[in-house]
């Protein structure tokens, strides 16, 4: 037994030992399996994945030429804008260059330009005469003559033959027969708008900002469109004038705005605008523009004197600066109100003063740089003589209108070394020029008549004596001539605007008008031989 167990137990053990390794052999040949499986498995795995990984590096080479592609493109643009760009830079400086090169040019034709807008204003005359023809209107129809009567008397004698010559011609039965003409610089017919009459005065302004002194006057009986023709119509009941009618609007109105457009072309600051309104009544000056302690506005007495310099000056004359010309409008318009009026015969609203608007303009420069503004030599010179080293009035006493220029210290200390040149334009509003029978006035009527044909003859002998190069001119017979003294004569530019009315009624005023115009006419051409330049007949 011992010995069967023996074998038994080695029989068991190699049993075992067997089964151990039948069991190692086993298990081995699952790993083995399993393991060819997940080989198996891996390397089709692998495969797709290097297949994936191919065609992504395909995909990715393609992408990048693209992207290449794209980048050099953009390169390539890069380059041309960049030259393009060059061009450009080189076309600017040659521009710049050019510009440059204009500019002085323009400074220089500029220049000419002025000398010669000068020797053509003095060409023309510094005296020059227009003749305006207004057209027949309801009111030329005499009230209370016949039918025949009426109609003869509000019949056309006087025409515009062409726009230098006029014509009266006019033969009533029991009359010498008229058939005359007058030759003007400029004659406009009935038709011819405010615009037209502006243009021609336009020049004038030119000259104004050139450093000379201007008037522009309307003259003629009342009723003949010296308002009209200067401001513009008036306004009904009123004697203001209608600001809104832009196309209607007077020489008044439009030369103020010329004078600013002007400015605005000089450089900022260097100019400003005062405006003074006066009346001259019964040989008395008004302050139309005269303020009491209210602030109501009211006519006051001034006076005009002559000062040391030789020039003409009103003490006291309040003087309103303006920025613009809506401004110096209302301004004027306000003022107006006030004028002295008189109803006579003839027009239900004549004016029996005359209305003088000036515009005071102020250049102001720097010592060193006083040619800047006038860059003709001659005229550079004139006025640095005239010129003078005070403040402005509106500089000294700060207290008066809109804005203030000069408040800061600095600024005062600025202006120790300035200098002012003022040039004067002058608009002025005559009043009617026709004879007392006429007019049919008597007692106060009768006196404004008698001053007013007296400060018109004043003016025909001052135009008269500058004709005849006389060395005294009597500007001081008349507050009219006195006040108007630094703009007619001398280098000063005048315009008398004739105004006619064309009806037959009218034809010994309007025949008296265009003598007046004929002889102020010749003033510039030193023709005037007669000593008797009187104008208006002094009352019948
Ligand atoms: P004055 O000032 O010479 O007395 P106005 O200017 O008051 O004359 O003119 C008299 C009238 O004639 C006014 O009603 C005015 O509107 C009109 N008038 C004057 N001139 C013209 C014109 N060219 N065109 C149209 N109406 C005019
Ligand atoms: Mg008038």
């Amino acid at each position: 037994y011992q010995g069967l167990a023996g074998r038994s137990t080695n029989e068991v053990l190699q049993l075992y030992a067997a089964h151990g390794q039948q069991m190692k052999f086993q298990r081995s040949s699952v790993v083995t399996q399993l393991h060819g499986a997940i080989k198996k498995r891996l390397k089709q795995d692998l495969k797709s994945l290097h297949s994936f990984a191919l065609e992504l590096s395909k995909d990715f080479q393609r992408q990048s030429k693209t992207c290449l592609y794209q980048v050099l493109a953009a390169v390539q643009g890069i380059q041309l804008q960049n030259e393009a760009m060059k061009m450009f830079q080189i076309k600017a400086f040659d521009l710049e260059q050019s510009l440059q090169e204009v500019t002085e040019r323009y400074e220089k034709e500029k220049q000419k330009r002025k000398a010669l807008h000068n020797s053509l204003i003095e060409l023309r005359g510094n005296i020059r005469v227009h003749c305006r023809i207004r057209p027949l209107l309801p009111f030329d129809d005499a009230a209370g003559h016949s039918q025949d009567r009426q109609r003869s008397f509000s019949e056309k004698v006087a025409y515009a033959a062409d726009d230098e010559t006029i014509l009266v011609k006019c033969s009533r039965p029991g009359h010498a027969s008229v058939n005359k003409t007058f030759q003007f610089e400029r004659v406009y017919n009935d038709l011819e708008s405010q615009d037209a009459v502006f243009a021609d005065v336009a020049p004038l302004l030119t000259s104004l900002l050139d450093g000379y002194n201007v008037c522009i006057m309307a003259y003629g009986q009342t009723g003949s469109g010296k308002t009209y023709t200067m401001l513009g119509p008036q306004l009904e009941g009123n004697l203001a004038f209608a600001i809104e009618e832009e196309s209607e609007l007077g020489i008044i109105p439009r030369a103020t705005q010329e004078v600013f457009r002007l400015i605005s072309e000089k450089p900022p600051g260097s100019y400003w605008v005062e405006v003074s309104v006066v009346e001259v009544y019964n040989n008395e000056i008004f302050d139309l523009l005269a303020k009491d302690s209210c602030g109501k506005v009211f006519g006051v007495k001034r006076d005009v004197v002559t000062t040391r310099e030789g020039k003409s000056d009103v003490p006291s004359l309040t003087h309103e600066t303006v920025e613009n010309a809506s401004e110096f409008l209302h301004l004027v318009n306000k003022g107006l109100q006030l004028r002295v009026t008189h109803p006579t015969l003839v027009h239900a609203h004549s004016s029996r003063s005359h209305l003088v608007v000036t515009l005071t303009i102020t250049t102001v420069v720097f010592g060193d740089n006083f040619g800047m503004l006038w860059e003709d030599e001659q005229t550079s010179q004139r006025l640095n003589k005239e010129a003078s080293f005070t403040f402005p009035q509106k500089m000294r006493d700060n207290k008066s209108t809109s804005s203030s220029r000069a408040s800061s210290p600095v600024q005062l200390e600025a202006t120790e070394k300035m200098k002012q040149v003022k040039t004067r334009l002058q608009l002025v509003d005559l009043a009617g020029s026709e004879c007392v029978g006429m007019s049919g006035v008597t007692g106060a009527a009768l006196r404004e008549t008698s001053f007013i044909n007296r400060s018109l003859s004043a003016l025909a002998d001052v135009l008269g004596a500058i004709a005849e190069q006389r060395a005294h001119v009597p500007y001081r017979n008349s507050k009219l001539t006195h006040l108007l003294q630094d703009s007619v004569g001398g280098d000063a530019k005048l315009l008398v605007m004739l105004c006619i009315s064309p009806g037959q009624k009218y034809l010994t005023e309007s025949m008296q008008s265009l003598g007046f115009g004929t002889r102020a006419r010749q003033v510039q051409r030193g023709q005037v031989k007669k000593k008797n330049f009187s104008v208006p007949s002094k009352g019948k």
